[in-house]
């Protein structure tokens, strides 16, 4: 598995740390349970961090291949996507446009002006907001026509960064978390982390599959029902295994995308959300996001109080970041608070 052979713009501090969280075992997990460990994607570096700085690495690398001269990506209003990829085309030196759906439409205003779109536009993107329920890819393929037609180049990012391409930065994030788990002594590890756009567990399965290493992955999904995001996560790690020129093809059984923890739709806050955040800050000093991470560890936690891994099991929480959407979302903790 060559990862060399493709272009790349380093953006991100590598490795990301592994960390055991041993207060919140100790709290969750007890004497006789798994050991509980974090793949620290927060702090790759870039932009206060997150997991699309891996996505970006090959991404970016392609674009300025290509001699783009902007970026073009859309997300959520309070998209991480779209801030790490605003900070990735500062430092490349490109412009960057982004289409911003509004898909929570309940918030107060600081969710459509702080957290993440305030520092989207501290990076200088020029945000188009549309109204929920757009068709964002067609409307991101015109929006590069019309930029084409002006005589600009743009290079368009699919949401999330998750195409094939992208996810390879999951891939590598394996090729980490194998040299880690050699050093640290996890010899069964089993990875948990938020799935939405499916390119982080597209990669990562992708990348445990090409390596014969038979690690089961557990995604906690955001916004789709179980079967729609399995058959996207499976589909998209088939890319990713074609790219890399891996012929066995993926079995479907190793794409788990578990949608009990989503509550009333993407971005919406959940009580489970609430307390699983809470309770990370409180036993471990780490700060998980509202839409993402805090969904992700409300299925871990679940899963850990119905005995749901192996006692010998070493669980890998993956933070694939998002905390700077805190700040758009504190009226979700009005009452835990109070
Ligand atoms: C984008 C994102 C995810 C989901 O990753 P996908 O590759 O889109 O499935 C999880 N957590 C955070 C914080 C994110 O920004």
């Amino acid at each position: 598995m060559n990862l060399e052979a493709f272009p790349r713009v380093r953006l991100g501090h590598w490795p990301t740390p592994l960390e055991p969280m041993r207060r919140l075992q100790a709290h969750l997990s007890g004497p006789d349970g798994p050991r509980l460990f974090i793949k620290r994607d927060d702090c790759t570096g870039l932009a206060t961090g997150g997991s699309k700085t891996r996505k970006l690495e090959f991404l970016l690398g392609e674009a300025v291949r290509q001699g783009a001269d902007t970026l073009l990506t859309h997300g959520a209003v309070q998209s991480n996507h779209v801030r790490q990829t605003a900070a990735a085309a500062a430092f490349a030196g490109l412009q960057c446009e982004a289409l911003l759906e509004a898909r929570v439409t309940n918030a107060p205003a600081e969710y459509a002006d702080s957290g993440n779109v305030f520092l989207d536009k501290l990076f200088g993107t020029r945000l188009h907001t549309v109204p929920g329920g757009t068709a964002m890819d067609a409307a991101l393929e015109d929006l590069a026509t019309r930029l084409r037609a002006e005589g600009r180049k743009p290079y368009v990012i699919p949401g999330g960064g998750s195409n094939a391409l992208g996810s390879l930065g999951y891939v590598d994030c394996v090729l980490e978390l194998v040299q880690q788990c050699r050093a640290m002594g996890l010899k069964k590890p089993h990875i948990v982390h938020a799935t939405g756009s499916a390119g982080t567990q597209a990669g990562l399965v992708a990348g445990i599959h090409a390596l014969g290493l038979g690690w089961p992955v557990t995604g906690i999904g955001v916004r789709a029902a179980r079967e729609v995001q399995e058959a996207r996560v499976h589909a998209l790690a088939q890319r990713v295994l074609d790219l890399l020129g891996h012929a066995t093809p993926l079995p479907r059984d190793k794409v788990v995308a578990d949608d009990g923890y989503i509550g009333a739709g993407y971005g919406q806050p959940t009580a489970g959300m609430v307390e699983a955040l809470q309770m990370v800050a409180r036993h471990e000093g780490i700060l998980i996001d509202p839409v993402y991470t805090g969904k992700g560890m409300a299925g871990m936690v679940a899963m850990l109080r119905a005995r749901r891994f192996a006692a010998d099991e070493d669980v890998i929480f993956v933070h694939t970041g998002g905390a700077t959407a805190l700040f758009g979302y504190r009226w979700a903790f009005d009452t835990a608070l109070a």
